[in-house]
């Protein structure tokens, strides 16, 4: 395990501890979410060193999760993934005036799929190996692995998706200013990441699904995108809502929990309308050069 010293965003050194969480997908092994005594960042800490990580991950139930067609859940999932790529495409559609477009953990390669078809001009970056054959098999998609960030020319994308993804990456401070600089200067970065300050996260607390521990290194809350988006010479221009996420995560800790998966409706549904603008179970921030 690697105990973290520095907080990643304002590098204080003394944090208090927030909560602890079971791993409930793959090791059932108990983790800690501290919060930064300085700037109120909770991030998970210690976390498993970064050569066994893969190990949390549970790569290939994902990709079979993500194709199956059998049971009612995963209907329900393709349906709402569908329309959800749909709102994805047009975003960035609306968001960026180029077509150049780079994508952040990739996965299985769906929203590159969406974007090559709508003729924007996708490029795929993916950890997981056995993810990027399934893109190149089904879509015939050529990713690369997330190794080759750091030789992408500066200046050379009009946006940058990361779809849930930068709660995961080790090297925060590291991977954003390499973000920036392939940014053109009047690119867009739009990162959607879980948000720790909704209602559904209050209401489920440890069993919260969206905290992932281990694999959610950080858990974000609106000020600390600001934050970041200030350190690097960014800026948060918009914030839009992602009101699946609400269901799909209440669904998800109900189970956790031993609850009842119909009771997740409901909190789903009050976190919506709790939310007023900044408070919604997963958000996408919309950042720019400032
Ligand atoms: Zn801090």
């Amino acid at each position: 395990m690697n105990q973290i010293k520095n907080c990643p965003i304002c590098n204080s050194e003394t944090f208090s501890k927030f909560l602890s969480a079971i791993d409930y997908t793959v090791s059932n092994a108990s983790f800690n979410i501290v919060s930064c005594d300085s700037c109120g960042f909770h991030f998970t800490n210690p976390i498993p060193l970064e050569s066994e990580i893969g190990e949390y991950y549970k790569s290939e139930s994902y990709i079979s999760h993500s194709s199956s067609n059998k049971g009612l859940i995963n209907k329900l999932y393709q349906l709402v993934r569908t329309i959800t790529l749909k709102q994805k495409v047009k975003l960035v559609q609306q968001e960026s005036k180029g077509k150049d477009l780079l994508d952040i953990g990739a996965g299985t390669g769906h929203f590159m799929n969406a974007c090559k078809l709508a003729g924007i001009n996708a490029l795929g970056l993916e950890p997981d190996a056995d993810a990027r054959g399934f893109s190149e098999k089904n879509f015939g998609l050529d990713m690369k692995s997330t190794d080759e960030l750091h030789t992408l020319p500066e200046n050379s994308r009009d946006v940058i998706t990361m779809w849930h993804v930068l709660e995961h990456v080790y090297n925060l401070n590291t991977d954003f200013e390499k973000i920036r600089n392939i940014l053109k200067p009047d690119g867009k970065l739009i990162i959607a990441v879980p948000n720790m300050s909704s209602y559904d996260a209050k209401h489920y607390k440890e069993f919260w699904a969206a905290y992932d521990l281990p694999i959610h290194l950080y858990h974000f809350q609106p000020k600390d995108i600001n934050a970041l988006a200030d350190k690097f010479n960014m800026k948060v221009e918009k914030v839009f809502p992602m009101k699946f996420d609400s269901f799909y995560v209440s669904m998800l800790s109900e189970k956790y929990k031993g609850g009842n998966i119909l009771k997740a409706f409901w909190i789903g549904l009050k976190s919506n309308l709790k939310a007023r603008g900044n408070k919604y179970s997963s958000q996408i921030y919309i950042l720019s050069k400032s």
